[in-house]
């Protein structure tokens, strides 16, 4: 049974040329937002057609739609302990290619937060996985909401959405907040050295569809 989120309104709208440490440029229209339900300052990237507002003879297409999670180590600094920096600029160039929206979501570290993140990483350390590591610091393994998502969403017009994702609970949260997702779209696998361990504990843990087995 969906629930449909409190209504969130466009609070203001820019371009943003982007440009991106390999040198991929594109243009972006990024909005903020009054009323999401957490206070957070998440945003919306408006790539490719959508950038056009209002558009251009209208959106036939249904929208490529990524939401990525805040990842500071990983999409500012290139850490490699995680995906999040090739999965980040990964969604920007396909969602610019297909026309949509990248959802940037203030929530660190699956929800827990930048310090205890870095505290989960300390315990990695020790031998445990990315899940367990969240538990034994009192949270729990996935803290991630999708609501503001489905709020951002509404805001922007948009009801039907393929998902660019792995994770099945993306999915199901935005389905169960009245968001209609027509089709998921797997996004290409970045393992390296570093991460493998963290890739591997998703796929165990978090249900997520990874082929560890085929190259990024
Ligand atoms: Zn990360």
């Amino acid at each position: 049974m969906a629930m449909r989120p409190p209504t969130a309104t466009i609070r203001t709208q820019v371009v943003l040329p982007l440009r991106f440490a390999d040198g991929y440029a594109t243009g972006a229209r990024v909005f903020s937002f009054d009323g999401l339900v957490d206070g957070r300052e998440h945003l919306a990237f408006a790539l490719g057609d959508r950038m056009a507002d209002p558009p251009a003879g209208g959106h036939r297409a249904v929208p490529l739609i990524r939401a990525h999670s805040e990842c500071l180590t990983g999409d500012v600094f290139g850490s490699q302990r995680c995906d999040c920096g090739p999965q980040l600029r990964e969604a920007v160039e396909r969602i610019a290619d297909a026309g949509g929206y990248l959802l940037y979501l203030r929530q660190e570290g699956r929800g827990i937060g930048l310090y205890s993140k870095l505290e989960a990483y300390a315990l990695q350390d020790t031998g445990v996985d990315t899940y367990e590591a969240n538990l034994a610091l009192g949270h729990r393994e996935d803290e991630r909401s999708y609501v503001a998502a489905a709020q951002m969403l509404q805001a922007l017009g948009v009801s039907r959405v393929a998902l660019l994702s792995n994770n099945p609970d993306k999915a199901l949260q935005l389905r169960a907040c009245g968001v209609t997702v027509v089709a998921q779209v797997p996004t290409a696998v970045h393992v390296s050295a570093e991460n493998v361990r963290y890739l591997e504990a998703k796929v165990r843990r978090g249900g997520h569809t990874l082929d560890l087995s085929r190259p990024a």
